[in-house]
């Protein structure tokens, strides 16, 4: 009997998804299959294979092998780093992935912040545990549609985490490699500042950019510098400056001030030739909204309209070709 090659294609296409079916050669009756399983996890490999074989054997072929390629085919880290504390590192961090989500992307989040990780609060999956499957995590999901993992889901709200080098390292290595299943976008929260931990990370995990939050004023915006640094020394392209706590609308004046300057992000962007990713205003109600679980850009009006413009900025930037 002859095989009809292009009925198995579209047998096979249809089963698995014409995009992924790469290549098909048919030969006599058996044939082999080249197909992307890009950003699926173990059991849905699986599931992809024989899906395909069973398409195939339905259209009249005896065997087909199949080669499942690109395990990590589009996934991209980007990481979210400060020179120091209390700049908004982690509020931008969770909002970015939010309004990325909001944009119609898949983007899970990592708390690598060991030292005061604040993700589960941000984004209201405190006390919730991870479950593993073959010592691999299972991101918990948030209700924002941003799947996470945090080691503060690891540990006790309130518990010291006096993590040494190595021991930090091969936890955040554990979060990374949780199972993202279909994530495009990993953004990573890194510890503030510029030691060994961010280091070995960048090296180790490679992300596709970095972006830097920085307060407006001269302090803070030399730490930030110090961190661009960092990402140059673990080549990671960085992909912009974000000017957070700028511009301080009084709830009670109406006055607009600048207790950290204004702008100052901006100029050092401009300085060392770097993209201006745009500017989050102080504004109480971030505050407000983020230790309360409900990120910001998850609703609406200017708060909303400032996060979904920076992740407009960072997503043009981290999906230009190198
Ligand atoms: P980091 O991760 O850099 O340490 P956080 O994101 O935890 O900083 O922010 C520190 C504190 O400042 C948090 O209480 C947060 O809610 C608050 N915060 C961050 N950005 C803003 C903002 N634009 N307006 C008001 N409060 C903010």
């Amino acid at each position: 009997m002859t095989i009809d090659e292009a009925a198995v294609r579209q047998a096979i296409a249809d089963a698995v998804g014409s995009e992924r079916l790469q290549v098909l050669r048919v030969t006599g009756e058996s044939g082999t299959a080249v197909i992307d399983a890009g950003g699926l996890d173990g059991a849905a490999r699986a599931r992809l294979e024989q899906a395909a074989k069973d398409a195939a054997r339905a259209a009249g072929l005896a065997d087909l092998r199949v080669a499942l390629t690109a395990e990590k085919r589009s996934r991209r880290i980007l990481a979210v780093g400060s020179g120091k504390g209390g700049v908004g590192k982690s509020t931008l961090s969770a909002n970015l992935a939010v309004a990325m989500v909001r944009l119609g992307r898949k983007v899970g989040l990592v708390d690598a912040d060991i030292y005061g990780p604040s993700q589960p609060r941000l984004l209201a999956t405190e006390g919730r545990k991870p479950e593993a499957r073959d010592k691999t995590m299972i991101p918990v999901q948030s209700p924002w549609g941003v799947p996470m993992l945090s080691m503060g889901h690891l540990v006790q709200p309130g518990q010291a985490i006096a993590w040494r080098g190595p021991m930090a390292g091969s936890a955040l290595g554990q979060l990374i490699e949780g199972d993202w299943g279909d994530t495009e976008i990993l953004v990573v929260d890194l510890p503030p500042g510029t030691g060994d931990i961010q280091l070995t990370m960048l090296q180790k995990y490679k992300p596709a950019g970095a972006v830097i939050v920085s307060t407006p004023q001269d302090l803070a915006l030399i730490d930030a510098t110090r961190a661009i640094g960092l990402f140059d020394q673990g080549k990671v392209p960085v992909l912009g400056i974000v000017e957070n706590m700028a511009g301080y609308l009084c709830p009670h004046c109406g006055q607009v001030s600048d207790p950290f300057g204004h702008g100052g992000a901006e100029v050092t962007a401009k300085e060392l030739g770097l993209p201006f990713l745009g500017r989050v205003p102080l504004d109480i109600a971030i505050r407000q909204k983020s230790d309360a679980g409900e990120p910001p850009a998850a609703g609406e009006g200017p708060q909303a309209q400032a996060f979904m413009a920076i992740a407009r900025a960072v997503l043009a930037a981290l999906d230009q070709p190198a």
